[in-house]
């Protein structure tokens, strides 16, 4: 008999294997839930090769206990580039030169760093291998989810290859544009900020010493984010954002062009920045869904949530997602995706996300501005919040998502 006519049965349906939907793939099979992972675009595990994310993800501490739980930590972990400080420069004066440098130290609020950073091809190419060691998961690239019905028994899924999949609870992790989310009737709210992002490696003669660095000037951050040495020298993800126009024009640029603007762009931080890899644009958005969930439907990552890249937002939250529901799964798993799991799901998660995208739409909204008066403003402010030390370790909490 052909998969059409006879569904897979499965507790859970991944939709989208990107960063997120691997990790809760494999957080879910690890947990003794049956999970199905597909996605459209076989993952690319190799940084030269054509389409590889050129993004870095630095995982805050507590997306580093999802990754433990999921079991995908200790195979990380010797490719992990610690963060123990977090560095703001203000360049926001006349010429591109630090005129206020604040380091917030990770000894001030833990005995850990604030997080560690990988590229993301290595992410995926890592998180693939253990998910065939998985027997509980059932990984699909080259495959999408092309049809959703949901009842309150469960959800009937349609693949691109004519297979019906019934799961008890389908989890939408298939990114900004959402297949899943749109076919449960969950809309969004969109905020276009005109910027976009370059995001690249680049290696330097100056050691980054373990400190991520953001320079605002104008037109958005300028971020440097640790990575171990490659082939012996030191290395850093470079997350650069601009008005769009600009960013495409630095895109262009030949190297040697783009090599002078980044050194004048990084104030000269870490010497003369050598372009590793290949430039990626990605255009800067807010969005949030108007609600994570729906019959038998959790929206997680991108799916719920689009921020810009400050503060190591993005991707943390998205783990914060997947902790929260496999909680829920954990603690009741004969009502796995009913109703009642999923709106709890929705009542905790909601309101947090809200709140940060809120603050980072503002930091954001600060980086960006032109106006000399209002930079100045921004570098008084910083310098304002810095010198207050309880206020600073909040928000050095804050940040990192600890309670
Ligand atoms: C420049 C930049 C830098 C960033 N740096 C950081 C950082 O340091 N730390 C951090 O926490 N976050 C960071 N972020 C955010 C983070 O990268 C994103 O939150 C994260 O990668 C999104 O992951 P995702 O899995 O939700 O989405 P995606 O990576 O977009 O994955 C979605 C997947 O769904 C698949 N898909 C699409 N349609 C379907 C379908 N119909 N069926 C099945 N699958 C489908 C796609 O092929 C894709 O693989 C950064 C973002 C940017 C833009």
């Amino acid at each position: 008999m052909s998969e059409t006519k006879r569904p897979l049965e499965t507790d859970i349906l991944v939709s989208g294997g990107g960063v997120a939907g691997l990790t809760a793939a494999a957080a879910f099979g690890s947990a003794g839930f049956t999970t199905i992972c597909v996605d459209p675009t076989p993952p690319v595990t190799e940084e030269g090769a054509n389409g590889a994310d050129m993004r870095s993800t630095a995982f805050l501490q507590p997306s580093r206990k999802v990754l433990e739980a999921a079991g995908l930590w200790s195979r990380l972990a010797p490719y992990a580039a610690p963060l123990q400080v977090m560095r703001i420069i203000d360049a926001g004066g006349e010429r591109h030169e630090a005129r206020l440098s604040r380091e917030f130290d990770a000894s001030d609020v833990s005995d850990e760093p604030f997080g560690w950073n990988f590229p993301n091809w290595l992410l995926r190419r890592e998180m693939v291998a253990h998910l065939a060691g998985i027997p509980q998961v059932d990984f699909r690239p080259g495959v999408a989810t092309t049809g959703l019905v949901a009842r309150e028994s469960g959800a009937e899924v349609t693949l691109s290859d004519g297979t019906h999949v019934r799961a008890r609870l389908v989890v939408a992790a298939d990114g900004r544009n959402s297949f899943v989310r749109e076919a449960a009737g969950i809309g969004t709210r969109t905020t276009h900020y005109g910027q976009k992002a370059l995001a690249f490696a680049v290696t330097h003669p100056i050691p980054h010493d373990n400190i991520s660095t953001e320079i605002h000037h104008s037109g958005g951050p300028f971020t440097l984010v640790p990575l171990p040495d490659r082939e012996g020298k030191p290395s850093s993800a470079i997350v650069w954002m601009e008005r769009g126009a600009e960013a495409e024009r630095l895109a262009a640029l030949p190297v040697e062009a783009f090599e002078a603007a980044m050194l004048e762009r990084s104030t000269g931080l870490l010497g003369p920045l050598k372009l590793e890899t290949r430039r990626a644009l990605w255009p800067m958005i807010t969005q949030i869904a108007d609600r994570f969930s729906g019959q038998r439907v959790a929206l997680i990552a991108e799916a719920a949530h689009v921020i810009p890249p400050i503060g190591a937002q993005g991707l943390n939250m998205s783990l914060a997602d997947l902790a929260c529901l496999l909680r829920l799964c954990e603690e009741d798993p004969a009502h796995l995706g009913e109703a009642r799991m999923l709106d709890a799901y929705h009542r905790r998660r909601w309101p947090e996300v809200k709140a940060r995208e809120i603050g980072i739409d503002l930091l954001n909204r600060a980086s960006m501005v032109e106006a000399r008066p209002l930079r100045d403003l921004r570098a008084g402010l910083l310098g304002a919040l810095y010198s207050f030390k309880p206020v600073r370790k909040t928000l050095m909490r804050a940040g990192m998502g600890m309670r």
